[in-house]
């Protein structure tokens, strides 16, 4: 289902210019965005993903990972399609780049799905946007997340953090919890290997730092981001923001159905 996105602007020829990320697409007609989920119709832009889950299952909320949020609960998990990175380690690539099927599942189906799960007893806290990028379906999880705290349930994002400053400050009054990536702590790694920039990255950490609670991700891509200097800038960096912020650090799961390769040797 097509539905008209929040943050765009239009210009000539029916031109439109997408503001949710920092890529801030300029997309003619009948074309999408670097993220393939969003298309200009008509000089209108379109969210083609609303609504559209690749993925949702009730999970530990540790996997998210968050270990100092709700500790032992469990969380209705949902994810859609599409990505605005280029990540070539990325570990979920078959629904950031590929085009699986998908179940629509509405936010008041969603909501109520997540209900269900507290009435046949399982400790579920509420919903987490997670396995593909939330910010990719940013108006389905607007809606489904201003709905889920009304029903007293909690809002958690799984992010990159690769978002603009106005949406993100849109949406972060209904967020309770932010896992955020931060993939290396270098632009020459976002570059080279994330087809982006670090430093929309950690205003997204500073942004949702004190609206809500946050624990950050560093993947660990043998040979490209695991140096002790640059995780020691990252961690003097992150306890600069607050020393309180817990910090994952993960291992990477060697992919090679897709474009990256580890560097001989280093598996
Ligand atoms: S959300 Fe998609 S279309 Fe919009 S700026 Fe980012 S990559 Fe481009």
């Amino acid at each position: 289902m097509l539905h008209e996105v929040m943050f765009y602007t239009k210009g000539p020829g029916d031109q439109v210019n997408c503001k949710v990320c920092p890529r801030l697409c300029n997309i003619v007609p009948g074309k999408r965005g670097f993220c393939r989920v969003r298309e200009n119709e008509s000089g209108i832009l379109y969210a083609t993903n609303y609504a559209e889950c690749s993925s949702y299952a009730l999970d530990p909320i540790e996997k998210k990972p968050l270990y100092h949020f709700y500790p032992g609960h469990l969380i209705m998990s949902l994810g859609t399609v599409g990505c605005n990175l280029r990540c070539g380690f990325c570990q979920n690539w078959q629904i950031a780049q590929g085009t699986p099927s998908t179940t629509r599942l509405n936010p008041e189906q969603v909501v109520k799905l997540a209900l269900k799960q507290k009435e046949r007893g399982y400790p579920c806290v509420g919903l987490a946007y997670t396995y593909s990028e939330p910010f990719m379906w940013y108006e389905y999880v607007y809606d489904t997340a201003k709905l889920a705290r009304d029903a007293g349930l909690v809002n958690v994002l799984v992010t990159n953090g690769y978002v603009n400053e106005m949406p993100l400050r849109e949406l972060l009054p209904y967020i309770d919890a932010m896992n955020i990536d931060v993939k290396a702590f270098t632009d020459d790694f976002y570059n080279s290997t994330c087809a982006g920039r670090l430093e929309p990255v950690l205003r997204t950490v500073e942004l949702a730092y004190g609206h809500c609670h946050i624990e950050i991700t560093n993947l660990l891509v043998t040979g490209l981001n695991d140096s002790p200097e640059e995780i020691n800038r990252l961690v003097d960096w992150l306890a600069g923001v607050d020393p309180e912020i817990p910090l994952h650090f993960s291992v990477i799961f060697p992919i090679t159905s897709w474009s990256y390769r580890l560097p001989p040797g280093r598996h």
